[in-house]
């Protein structure tokens, strides 16, 4: 059987990789000249499972109606007459309901730690090294922050996760290089969660499948499928017509351009966000685990000899400039912790979408059309949630079972068409 995959980022990467692990011959299209060169390139390499959970919940509709008018604000929202835009909203408001939330956020945590335990399997298999490190605390300025994690730790509990809330003098004990004149309440230390350069890990695991005989063509766009007796003929590229037996959509926030014209919609909306890559230059001022600052929802996170900080959520802005205010509050934000690790000035900037839908978890599996299927709409947590997606669609193209329950993960919650 010839699978196409279209999309080489860490979704398509991660599907090739498993497709051909069971047995499939596997084409992977990419337009750019190589692997995670959109978003999956230099997000923020959190992979913390526990912490998986949907931007719809409750009380986020007010916490993002304050941050409008702050000018250091972790979420950014410019309106606009986009009907898609509001029909988006409208949904995930709905979302915000304590009983969605709950819901959503179960099924992306099953597939988060399904994710984390096949990423380790791969890891002892292939020896991959991609900057990984162990450790993770988030920082509260204010005693406020501290109390309200209270439902977060609550969460832990009920899953069994190692967590500690630690004073402000035990923080600084765990990661000694804090700055000591930024305020800092306390912190909430999660000693297992792990990071990771998503991108590294994609050319490694790229290597590997080709290795194994996936076939990957680089700065090729697919532009469409045609259809014929409910299933897909071919596929129309920049370089020519394709036909396979089956097709994965994995194209990341571009994936409706490919799915719009086959009736199928998916409420999917890129959700700007920004990082900076910047040396260390102080390697005994430098952080050894991942913070993540609350009040900015920054994360800094130690990627061998170098700190990745990204942040920002901006919904509603268009084209992929980067914003000065976003990559002052990076900066900002890594001044105040690390002051002396690196000379922030010389930072590299990068802006990536996630492609998000409005409840939360991605769209695994079936599409309405027999030989299409979908790996798409990870969102804020697609490196977490990659290997696991990977190995689930690679599953149901190859006629098995997944081995978690896809309830809540397949495009039936959207397009009822299939679940009929
Ligand atoms: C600032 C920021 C921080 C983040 N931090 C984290 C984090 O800490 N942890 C985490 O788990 N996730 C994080 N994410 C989210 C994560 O990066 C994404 O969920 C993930 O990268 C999505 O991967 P993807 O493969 O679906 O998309 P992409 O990486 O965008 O890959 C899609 C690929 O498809 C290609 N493509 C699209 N259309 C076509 C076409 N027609 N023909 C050919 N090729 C096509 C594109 O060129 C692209 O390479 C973050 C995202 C951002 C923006």
């Amino acid at each position: 059987m010839h699978v196409i995959v279209v999309g080489a980022g860490i979704i398509g990467v991660c599907t090739a990789y498993f497709l051909r692990r069971s047995g499939m011959e596997v084409t992977v299209l990419e337009r750019q000249a190589g692997v995670a060169r959109e978003t999956s390139f230099a997000n923020a390499g959190v992979m913390a499972p526990s912490y998986v959970g949907p931007w719809a919940q409750p009380g986020m509709p007010g916490k993002v109606a304050n941050y409008l008018f702050k000018a250091e604000a972790p979420v950014v929202f410019r309106p606009s007459t986009d009907p898609a835009l509001w029909g988006w909203i409208r949904r995930w408001l709905a979302e915000c309901d304590p009983a969605r939330f709950a819901r959503n956020k179960a099924r992306m945590q099953r597939l988060a730690f399904y994710s984390q335990s096949q990423l380790h399997a791969l890891r002892k298999l292939h020896e991959i090294d991609y900057e990984q490190a162990t450790g993770y605390l988030q920082l509260f300025r204010s005693p406020e922050e501290v109390e309200r994690s209270e439902a977060t730790r609550a969460m832990l509990r009920d899953l069994g996760v190692a967590h500690r809330l630690v004073t402000a003098d035990e923080a600084r004990a765990i990661e000694t290089t804090l700055h000591p004149v930024t305020a800092l309440a306390g912190a909430l230390h999660l000693p297992d969660d792990e990071t990771g350069n998503c991108a590294f890990f994609a050319h490694q695991l790229k290597g590997i499948a080709e290795r194994d005989g996936v076939n990957f063509r680089f700065g090729i766009s697919a532009e469409g499928f045609d259809l014929a007796q409910g299933r897909i003929e071919r596929l129309r590229t920049s370089q020519g017509e394709l036909r396979a037996d089956a097709y994965v959509v994995a194209g990341g926030v571009d994936s409706l351009a490919l799915l719009r014209p086959l009736g199928i919609r998916l409420p999917l909306l890129p959700v700007k966000g920004y990082s900076a890559t910047v040396s260390i230059t102080a390697l005994d001022q430098a952080p050894m685990t991942s913070v993540m600052d609350e009040t900015y929802k920054v994360a800094i996170t130690r990627m061998g000899n170098r700190l990745r900080i990204a942040g920002t959520a901006e919904v509603g802005t268009t084209g992929m400039k980067l914003r000065d205010g976003a990559l002052r509050t990076l900066l900002k934000v890594a001044s105040d912790w690390f002051p002396a690790a690196a000379v922030y000035r010389r930072a590299q900037f990068w802006v990536g979408a996630r492609p998000m839908l409005p409840d939360g978890p991605p769209v695994l599996g079936p599409s309405p059309i027999a030989n299409l299927y979908l790996n798409t709409g990870h969102g804020s947590t697609g490196w977490v949630m990659a290997c696991g997606s990977g190995k689930v669609v690679a599953d149901v193209i190859a006629g098995q079972s997944a081995e978690i329950d896809l309830d809540g993960l397949t495009i039936d919650r959207y397009d009822r068409r299939r679940a009929a």
